[in-house]
């Protein structure tokens, strides 16, 4: 069928020819009224062909659960049904293109996921420069957050116009986020678990072996918390834990990583902060716990340790340790240098 629509101009030359030579010939009227009827007849049997050909490539790209679209650099040229289920306020693509260009300004930046430039290439060239990747978006369309796979591939020579292909995986993600968030966080308080800890440690190590950045680590344990169990019940012991890690998490700063690491046993890495103005934090902490006294007034110990040359998660983990049992020792509801 793609050969006939490819030479149906030469195809049509051949039926004139055909009826030129019937006329030079000068057969009878009748018998070249049949000649051309067949001709004609043959001729629409295949564009009919190669009608309901396309029709049925566009039923089937229509009722795909995925969104299929043809776009050039920027701007969307035309979409399947399905495109329409996700943006519901519009009709036709000339309806969409008078608010939006591209299906990237609906893309959300975020780790792991497509941006509108990757790597210096506009997330098209990006997509088709490494086709066998697979790729993923996150996007937000109606103030709803969907995640699709996305792929693309060149449709004509010239490269300018591409078919894009994005699968709905909103469901897998959210339950493999879910997941991950279960692996690392601390179900009562909601704050990093000691697995995160232990991750966020490494990292910090890392960028301080390579760039030398300092950072620091302050552990902090409730003091005689048993006793609040045991006077006042063990709901009431958590309702405590809930209460003073928000109080703890509402003094440090955006990239401070605060996890509950045993018990009634937390830790906080200051990345880019000095021993110094960790133990500045650490006594504003102290004291607030002691005077915040909400649920129950109950005090802390901590211990703080900076970063030092040669250090690794052991070594540096053992010397804010020791600080907090030095706390602990010599009276508690203080802050110890490591
Ligand atoms: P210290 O000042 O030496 O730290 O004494 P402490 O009583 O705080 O320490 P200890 O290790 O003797 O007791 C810790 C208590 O914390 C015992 C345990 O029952 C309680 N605990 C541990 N996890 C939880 C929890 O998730 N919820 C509650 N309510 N209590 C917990
Ligand atoms: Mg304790
Ligand atoms: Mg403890």
């Amino acid at each position: 069928m793609k050969i006939y629509k490819k030479y149906s101009f030469f195809i049509n030359i051949l039926i004139a020819y055909i009826v030129i030579i019937l006329v030079t010939l000068k057969l009878s009227m009748l018998w070249s009224i049949a000649v051309i009827t067949i001709l004609f007849m043959v001729s629409a049997m295949l564009f009919d062909k190669y009608d309901k050909q396309k029709h049925y490539y566009k039923n089937i790209i229509d009722n795909s659960t995925n969104i299929v679209m043809v776009s050039d650099t920027n701007n969307i040229v035309s979409a399947n049904k399905t495109f329409f289920k996700y943006f519901k306020g519009y009709k036709s693509i000339k309806d969409f293109s008078k608010k939006y260009n591209c299906i990237c300004d609906f893309f959300e930046e975020e780790e792991e996921y497509l941006a509108n430039i990757n790597d210096g290439l506009s997330w098209i060239d990006y997509l088709i420069k490494y086709t066998d990747r697979y790729h993923k978006v996150k996007m937000k369309i109606y103030n709803q957050e969907y995640y699709f796979a996305i792929s693309a591939s060149i449709l004509n020579d010239k490269k300018s116009l591409y078919g894009v292909i994005l699968s709905d995986i909103t469901e897998q993600e959210t339950y493999k986020k879910e997941l991950e968030s279960l692996a690392v966080n601390d179900t009562l308080t909601n704050i990093g678990n000691r697995r995160f800890f232990h991750k966020k440690l490494d990292e910090q190590l890392v960028l301080a072996q390579r760039y030398n950045h300092p950072f620091s680590l302050i552990i902090c344990d409730i003091d005689f918390f048993k006793k609040v169990n045991d006077n006042h019940g063990h709901d009431m012991g958590d309702k405590v834990l809930i209460t003073y890690t928000s109080l703890i998490s509402s003094m440090l700063r955006k990239g401070d990583v605060f996890c509950r690491i045993g018990g009634e046993e937390f830790i906080v890495i200051l990345p880019h902060t000095s021993q110094d103005k960790a133990y500045i934090l650490a006594q504003k902490l102290r004291q607030n716990v002691e005077e915040y006294e909400n649920v129950l007034p109950i005090t802390m110990s901590f211990g703080v340790a900076g970063y030092e040359k040669g250090d690794d998660d052991t070594s540096l983990y053992k010397r804010v340790d020791l600080a907090l049992y030095k706390a602990k020792e010599t009276g508690r509801n203080k802050v110890v240098l490591g």
